[in-house]
């Protein structure tokens, strides 16, 4: 009899077995469908044993009489390679989490459903839109779309596309699909399908001109393109140093033998502007992988590059999983970024999953960053990676200088000093753009009342509601509750409502009445919802429809505001006295890649920091050494007080409805970790986000020097965990190499 070992997506530990019927020999790997219960679920075959009786059988922990077979085999190739079998081990180990659940994360969603799959797929082509033939049309375009802006733009960039084409998935990003039907049906662009073939991209591959690396580039280029086997490179290199143009040029050779890279960026770095370059360069198809595809696109895109039909694959976090057929080199971009750590479920690093791929396969990692995280800095210091520098920008752009506010007793006006107003009217006034960053969307980040003191709070979370005036309402951040903005005190009844703080709505309402003559812009996660609509905005800022920017992160995220001259960055204190110890690692990258978004050659620009603070040493230091040397110092504080990355840390989270029974559980983990003599047992302390939709939040932490010592302990601690009554009244989780204690 043949038996299977399936791994099934529960959160449990173990294999099952099932009776299984081989009509193929290529297994393991599939994907089968199961009785699970009274459920018919999905597995991911692991292995395949044959038992010859009942003895075998009890070896092996089966007891046949209960064992039920199983219902159909749903591929007829393995979905999962050997490769992604081996990862999917490691990372249940590494992770401590169900290898069924790990099994399923590694599949493209579609692929997670019950349908009878096809594996093996072909993707025979590729659906576009195109300008359509009929020139008499053309002509007379301008009076066709005259009435709907969006359909004015969507025509502009297809004139101005490359031969005239857009993918359907490209379009789709940036345009609704009403607005391509109304260009569809007013007979201006047409769709076509183009036929690919796998495996032939290469043949086409066509090498547009390319400038002359300077010194360090060519330096990183050589170095980078010698290896021909598993080695980590990390590159610093300041913003607009470069590092792209050095990606582009050693995977030129990579493409040219036709191997593969891929190529991972941030969140919101992934713009169809980056992906564009890598198209225009090598003349290939790009596969795009992010979190606003659809099921049926990524899967296209997941099938593409395992049948080596894409030379190129660019996404965001989870397309670390992506197989490749051919593969040759693996990019993280922007590696210090935290979108790359997934926070829930598989709390997985996508660089650290490079590291362990890149080195299974054989293949260079290449890791960039203006701004690397302590993390890989350390590694380089410590020769484990190799440590590459382009401290210079490419062009002739310069970078802004860098100054310090002290706003002590200094007249405010919406948080802004009045000195720092002085400043931006000068710039506006020499017709220069200015930018203002506050780390808080909404109008302001509390409400309450002038005569009796109530505060508007959220009593799921805790937590005082911020005040939205635009949508007027109240939000909490926590949990995205929203409640009506009251014009009276609930408490009192009094109508006398005050905001407290300020948020990006608010600057941007101050700014603009301080300074009519000039148009701003709010840049937050708020204003940008909506498709393309970050895309286009961007565009109207560097089109100069803007001259005062407001916003948050998303400004210091790849993209450069060649006419800002002046940067502000608002409260920059909170960060010095943060509880995280990572608060100023943070803040040091967030200010140095704000400076580096702004900028250009024939613009000297400069930047300010407000602070109660000044002569804070961290501050002093970025300001008067630069992101560099901060990393340094900051590394060798970290070493002082036995911190990461110099030791190793695992977090576990409990949450409950009970704030004791969360704590408590806590309270025997770290029991159960006392018995280890090398590991450190810190908690349990609440987490930073103490209360979240009505759950108390407790984290313990467990640090060791050895990260191997650290995850066997885990796992023997885990296995004991499990089996705690109290395991069950709490929802907990195992945090490995934790980034965020919130
Ligand atoms: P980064 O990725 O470090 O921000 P980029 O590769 O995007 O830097 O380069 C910034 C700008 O400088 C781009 O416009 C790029 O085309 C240009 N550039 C890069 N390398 C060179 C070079 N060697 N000579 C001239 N221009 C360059
Ligand atoms: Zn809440």
């Amino acid at each position: 009899m043949q038996i299977a070992q399936v791994a099934i997506p529960v959160p449990m530990y173990q294999l099952f077995h099932y009776e299984i019927m081989l009509s193929t020999t290529d297994i393991i790997g599939a994907r089968v469908l199961v009785p699970f219960g009274p459920r018919k679920v999905l597995g991911i075959v692991v292995n395949l044993v044959t038992v010859k009786n009942d003895e075998q059988a009890a070896q092996l922990n089966i007891n046949l009489k209960k064992l039920r077979a199983v219902e159909r085999i749903l591929d007829d190739c393995p979905v999962l390679s050997e490769h992604m079998m081996t990862l999917a081990q490691w990372m249940s180990d590494f992770y401590h989490h169900p290898i069924g659940e790990v099994m399923h994360t590694l599949l493209p969603a579609s692929l997670r459903k019950h349908q009878d799959g096809k594996a093996r797929p072909s993707v025979q082509s590729i659906s576009y839109y195109r300008l359509s033939s009929n020139q008499e049309l053309h002509l007379h375009a301008s009076e066709l779309v005259a009435r709907s802006r969006k359909q004015g733009e969507l025509y502009t960039s297809m004139q101005q596309a490359t031969d005239h084409k857009c993918s359907v998935h490209e379009l789709k990003e940036s345009f609704s699909a009403s607005v391509i039907k109304a260009l569809l049906d007013k007979g201006l662009i047409e769709k076509y399908d183009e036929a690919v073939k796998p495996g032939l991209w290469q043949s086409s591959l066509k090498i547009d001109t390319k400038p002359v690396p300077n010194i360090e580039q060519s330096i990183a280029i050589s170095t980078i393109s010698m290896c021909t086997s598993f080695d980590t490179f990390l590159i610093e290199g300041v913003t607009g140093s470069g590092k792209t143009e050095v990606y582009l040029q050693i995977i030129e050779p990579l493409l040219e033998v036709g191997k593969q890279v891929l190529i991972l960026v941030p969140e919101i770095g992934l713009t169809p502007q980056t992906v564009k370059r890598f198209e225009r360069r090598f003349n290939t198809r790009v596969g795009v992988l992010h979190s606003n595809l659809n099921d049926s696109d990524r899967l296209s895109v997941w099938q593409q590059a395992r049948e080596g039909s894409v030379g190129i694959v660019i996404g965001t976090r989870s397309s670390i999983f992506t197989q490749l057929k051919n593969p040759g080199m693996i990019i993280v971009d922007e590696e210090h970024d935290e979108s790359f750590k997934q926070q829930d479920n598989l709390k997985y690093h996508a660089r650290d999953i490079a590291v362990y791929r890149a080195n299974k396969l054989n293949i260079p990692l290449v890791l960039g960053s203006a701004t690397p995280s302590l993390e890989s800095l350390h590694n380089a210091l410590e020769k484990k990676y190799k440590f590459l520098s382009l401290p210079n920008r490419a062009g002739s752009a310069s970078m802004p200088s860098q100054r310090l506010m002290d706003v002590k007793s200094q007249k405010m006006q919406f948080g802004i000093a009045q000195g720092m107003l002085d400043k931006m009217k000068q710039h506006l006034e020499n017709g220069n753009q200015v930018m203002v960053f506050v780390n808080r969307r909404g109008y302001a980040p509390a409400l309450l009342c002038h005569q009796c003191g109530f505060v508007e709070f959220c009593e799921r979370c805790d937590n005082p509601m911020t005040v939205h005036k635009i949508q007027h309402h109240l939000q909490c951040h926590r949990c995205s509750d929203v409640r009506y903005l009251p014009s009276q005190c609930r408490e009192c009844g009094a109508s006398d409502m005050d905001t407290f703080g300020y948020g990006t709505e608010q600057l941007q309402q101050g700014l603009s009445e301080l300074f009519p003559e000039y148009n701003s812009i709010r840049i937050d996660s708020d204003s940008v919802r909506g498709k393309g609509k970050l895309d286009r905005l961007l565009k109207e800022i560097n089109q100069k429809q803007y001259q005062i920017l407001v916003g948050t992160q998303i400004l210091s995220k790849g993209h450069h505001f060649p006419d800002v001259t002046f940067v502000l960055i608002l409260d920059v204190d909170s960060a010095l006295f943060s509880a995280d110890f990572r608060a100023p690692e943070k803040l040091a990258q967030l200010i140095t890649q704000l400076a580096g978004r702004a900028g250009r050659s024939d613009k000297s620009g400069e930047m300010w920091l407000q602070t109660h603070c000044p002569e804070h040493p961290l501050l002093q230091d970025l300001i008067n050494n630069g992101y560099s040397d901060f990393a340094r110092y900051a590394l060798l504080e970290r070493k002082h007080a036995g911190l990461p990355p110099h030791e190793f840390q695992v977090c576990i989270r409990s949450e409950s409805h009970k704030k004791g029974l969360a704590n408590q559980f806590l309270i025997l983990c770290a029991e159960t970790f006392t018995q280890f003599k090398h590991a450190k047992v810190l908690g349990p302390f609440p987490a930073a986000i103490e209360k979240r939709q009505g759950r108390y939040r407790f984290n313990l932490i467990i640090q060791s020097a050895s990260r191997k010592y650290l995850q066997e302990i885990t796992k023997q601690a885990n296995a004991a965990l499990i089996q705690l009554p109290i395991a069950k009244q709490v929802r907990w989780s195992i945090d490995v190499l934790p980034t965020d204690f919130s």
